[in-house]
């Protein structure tokens, strides 16, 4: 992409508005504009995140065999007067009334609808386990929407709902989200802790949420700090083992780690003294079992083995898609931008020409460009006539984890000069070598 004709808005000053780092980085760096408190417009290079962020979670779910469906925005307000759940919600349901004066709502989660797909298609055990999950908007009214995308009314979610006969088997589905989740954060380069968390208005006993450790979190937390140490890595889990699921959930739920809903003083306090740590976090997931919950009341039942119906065992799985741009930035930004970790980046490096015009110059600038896409890499290629500074400057603002800067001096040489935006270090070497260090 060649910035002079892409749509970067980027920002000089720092916007009023924004109170914690990563929403000022959003503004300042052109990839979110809001419509309306909490609503949000996704400029080209914060679309692009966001869609980088959905494929990861998109191919982390196929991983784990569970299947993505897409369910309206729109839902009618009967299925969740059948659920209970229509009077309790509150007024973080927006809701409306279409022309006939039928009651509509704004999905803020889709327990009742995926409920009800289920029940007009799947009759027996036989057709179980079954996960279905989707990537859709989300509307909550939320009283005090703010820090961006981080707390948004709007907010893109992937929500997951798993089918089971029994309730050991919803408890298999529930480990598999924990492994599938661990997986999806540590790819985007985040440490998720899982943490026991309270259920809320989604009820059921078994919840977990994923908090990165961050200071501008809402969320106060406790933990052991020896479970940040832990790391799901490379290791290859069989999502269809019970005991290797199983494993890991254990593994990673061992050690002290609440939020302060479920903050337990006596248990705290057995940690060692010198690992207890009380800090913030951001909530990017939570997993829940809640067995029957909406089942029951909605009469999704199967016919189990001997015949008779029984109603199947559910949980519900959410990850907040387009707060993790705003969770990512907290946790990997510095004084002059953001650094997008190499798993989300929207551009695999930013080639700056120094001499726009000058005919090696842009010759091997656009060589290097080419190189890169031939080796299924995406440059933003700054070929404006801004000054050298300023070029830098965005670049490091937008936070590619490469700069590849070509110019007059060093091509007499025959190199380019490769910098890191993470370490800031650089190293000049032939253009070829340097496309040769990213792939
Ligand atoms: P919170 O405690 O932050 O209000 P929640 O517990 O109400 O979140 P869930 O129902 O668990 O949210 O939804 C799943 C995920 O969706 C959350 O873990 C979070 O990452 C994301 N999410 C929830 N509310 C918002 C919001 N207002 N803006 C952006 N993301 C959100
Ligand atoms: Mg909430
Ligand atoms: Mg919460
Ligand atoms: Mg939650």
């Amino acid at each position: 992409m060649r910035l002079s004709r892409y749509f970067l808005p980027v920002l000089k000053e720092n916007p009023a508005e924004a109170q914690i780092v990563s929403h000022r980085l959003m503004l300042r760096a052109g990839m979110i504009k809001q419509s309306a408190a909490g609503i949000y417009s996704w400029l080209p290079l914060g679309f692009k995140v966001l869609r980088k962020i959905e494929n990861i979670v998109h191919e982390e779910q196929a991983r784990a065999g569970h299947i993505p469906i897409q369910m309206p925005i729109l839902q009618s307000a009967d299925l969740w007067r059948e659920s209970g759940r229509y009077d309790d919600y509150g007024e973080e349901m927006l809701r409306m009334k279409d022309r006939h004066g039928r009651d509509l709502l704004y999905t803020p989660t889709a327990e009742e609808l995926v409920t009800d797909i289920f029940r007009a298609h799947v009759g027996s055990y036989r057709d179980l386990p079954l996960t279905l999950y989707q990537i859709q908007w989300k509307f909550r009214d939320e009283i005090r929407p703010r820090f961006g995308v981080m707390r948004g009314r709007e907010f893109l979610m992937k929500d997951g709902y798993n089918f089971d006969l029994t309730k050991e088997d919803a408890l298999h589905a529930y480990n598999r989200h924990l492994v599938s989740y661990l997986r999806t954060y540590e790819r985007m380069g985040l440490q998720a802790i899982p943490m026991r968390a309270d259920s809320g208005p989604i009820g059921g006993d078994n919840t977990h949420e994923f908090l990165v450790l961050a200071e501008t979190g809402e969320s106060e937390v406790f933990y052991d700090s020896a479970v940040t140490d832990i790391r799901l890595g490379s290791r290859e889990i069989d999502y269809d083992s019970v005991d290797e699921c199983r494993a890991v959930m254990e593994e990673f739920t061992a050690l002290y780690a609440r939020t302060d809903e479920t903050h337990d003083k006596a248990k705290f306090a057995e940690v060692p003294e010198e690992r207890r740590r009380v800090a913030r976090g951001i909530e990017v997931g939570q997993i829940f079992y809640f067995g029957t919950k909406y089942s029951e009341p909605m009469g999704a039942t199967v016919q189990g083995p001997d015949g008779k119906p029984v109603p199947v065992h559910m949980g519900s799985h959410g990850i907040g898609v387009s707060r993790l741009l705003g969770a990512i930035i907290e946790a990997s930004h510095d004084e002059r931008g953001i650094i997008w970790p190499e798993g989300v980046t929207p551009f695999h490096a930013g080639v700056v020409n120094l001499k726009v015009g000058d005919a090696e110059a842009d010759a091997a600038s656009e060589a290097i460009c080419a190189a890169m896409a031939a080796a299924g890499l995406e440059p933003l290629y700054d070929d404006t006539d801004e000054r050298a500074g300023a070029k830098f400057a965005t670049q490091d603002l937008i936070g590619l984890p490469w700069r590849i800067t070509v110019g007059p001096r060093g091509l007499k040489n025959g190199v380019v000069e490769l910098t890191s935006r993470r370490t800031g270090e650089s190293e000049e070497l032939p253009p070829e070598e340097a496309v040769k260090k990213l792939a």
